[in-house]
């Protein structure tokens, strides 16, 4: 769409702009929006107006023209940008570097690893072998050789020199009772182990700070292709898989009949203080939001809970969800538990005085400010069909619930 074609107004610049009025369509050159940007200071004129050569790389800008165009259409692709490519192929290849270097990083250590094992072995085969010499190993060997030799012919004469010639070796050995070989072996000993000492035994440390980085790369990689490629990525959890995080939102989508428009991690105990204060500094006012709790009890269950409702903690009270779309789920009983209809108004307690976590009455997930105390009743507002009117260790794999660490995500619907 590049023109060659002269301002009819300013014949030394060339075309590179068309306005687009109704019933009133023109073209332009650089002066004439200087032009117009002198006379007009409404930025409201420029609307209208468009480079050809942008145009060109995001046809999409021509849709705001149409006057009938669907909102949500125009909504979805005005979201594309002609930097798309640039900026995400950019973002991967940060993401490749730190992948190749992480690559180059196991390889250093392997070396380095295979180094240490073999200086190792040296250490340990001259030390073998000075202990020979301190022994006199050889002469030992050699007796053994004859004796071996002697017994074939059974001459037991010669037999009884030889029993005599190795008692002599261990007496000659022992001599000043033992104080020289001793004092070698002494010797020998502490070189091995100042040896060993002096060997630099790879670090590891290094390795965990670039698995790290892995990881957040990685976060940016899939953040930024939802953001350029206008489309929900998955929520990217270390205690999920992104299979379950799909059938996840599957289900939130199905129940609230509305599309997600951005998932957003609010809170990680991790990183944040895996406490109470912590979790409510980060969630108090937000509403949809998905929590998942990894426990240290043996099993290392996972579970969570959707909770559609807003959660406020100046509230020191329960919130009721009408929709009745909040669940309980344990991803490792792969099961689902809907907030009971009688229920509704127990969907959560916000009352950060007491609990980090308190959902459902008598807390179907319960959790303290400390995030090691707690208890589950599952089953008295969300529905379990095994409830027994008691607590139980179904969700937590034990009695509290003893977390070692919670995700929560905010859903933009
Ligand atoms: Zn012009």
């Amino acid at each position: 769409m590049e023109t060659s074609i002269h301002c009819q107004l300013h014949q030394e610049y060339q075309v590179q702009y068309i306005f687009l009025n109704q019933n009133n369509i023109k073209f332009g050159c650089i002066e004439c929006i200087s032009d117009l940007q002198d006379e007009n200071h409404n930025a409201n004129i420029f609307k209208n107006i468009f480079l050809l050569h942008d145009i060109q790389s995001s046809p999409q800008k021509l849709l705001t023209q149409i006057s009938n165009i669907d909102d949500q259409n125009l909504q979805f692709y005005s979201c594309l940008h002609k930097k798309t490519e640039t900026i995400i192929m950019q973002t991967f290849q940060n993401w490749e570097n730190n992948m190749r270097n992480f690559q180059k990083k196991i390889d250093n250590i392997i070396l380095q690893q295979k180094e240490f094992v073999e200086q190792l072995l040296i250490n340990y085969k001259n030390t073998i072998k000075q202990l020979q010499q301190e022994i006199k190993f050889e002469e030992f060997q050699n007796l053994i050789k004859e004796f071996g030799t002697a017994n074939e012919k059974l001459q037991n004469d010669v037999l009884e020199q030889i029993s005599h010639k190795i008692t002599q070796h261990f007496e000659s050995l022992d001599k000043n009772n033992a104080k020289e070989l001793n004092e070698s072996l002494k010797r020998i000993k502490q070189e091995y182990i100042n040896q060993a000492e002096n060997l630099n035994q790879p670090d590891i440390q290094e390795l965990q700070t670039s698995f790290q980085q892995l990881i957040k790369s990685t976060n940016d990689l899939y953040s930024q292709m939802g953001k350029s490629f206008n489309y929900i990525t998955q929520m990217n959890s270390s205690l999920i898989p992104n299979s379950y995080s799909k059938y996840l939102l599957g289900l939130i989508k199905n129940k609230l009949n509305q599309d997600i428009k951005q998932i957003k991690l609010l809170y990680l105990g991790s990183r944040d203080g895996l406490n109470g204060q912590s979790l409510w500094n980060k969630i108090d006012g937000k509403k949809h939001l998905i929590y998942i709790f990894k426990s240290k009890n043996p099993g290392n269950n996972i579970f969570g809970s959707y909770i559609s409702c807003k959660v406020n903690q100046d509230l020191n009270n329960w919130q009721s969800d009408e929709s009745l779309s909040s669940f309980i789920f344990s991803y490792t009983h792969n099961e689902i538990y809907p907030l009971k209809q009688s229920q509704k108004q127990h969907a959560i307690l916000c009352q950060p005085i007491s609990y980090a976590v308190w959902i459902g009455m008598s807390g179907n997930i319960g959790i303290c400010n400390d995030f090691i105390n707690g208890q589950s009743y599952l089953g008295s507002s969300y529905e379990w069909d095994k409830f027994e009117n008691q607590r139980s260790s179904h969700l937590f794999g034990g009695d509290s619930p003893n977390i070692e660490e919670c995700e929560v995500y905010e859903l933009q619907i």
